[in-house]
C-alpha cells in the first residue's frame, strides 16, 4: 500500500498555469495556480 502511495505522487502531472498553461515548478507554489508572469500581470 505504501509503495502505491509513493507511485501515486511520483506520477502526478506537474502543475500548470491556468492562464498560459506553462508548467509550474514547486517554487511557484506560493503564486497559486498561475505562473510567475501571469501572477505579476494581475
Ligand atoms: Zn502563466
Amino acid at each position: 500500500m505504501i509503495e502505491n502511495v509513493v507511485e501515486f505522487f511520483r506520477n502526478l502531472p506537474p502543475k500548470k498555469c491556468t492562464e498560459c498553461g506553462e508548467t509550474l515548478s514547486e517554487q511557484h507554489e506560493c503564486y497559486g495556480t498561475e505562473c510567475e508572469k501571469c501572477a505579476a500581470i494581475k
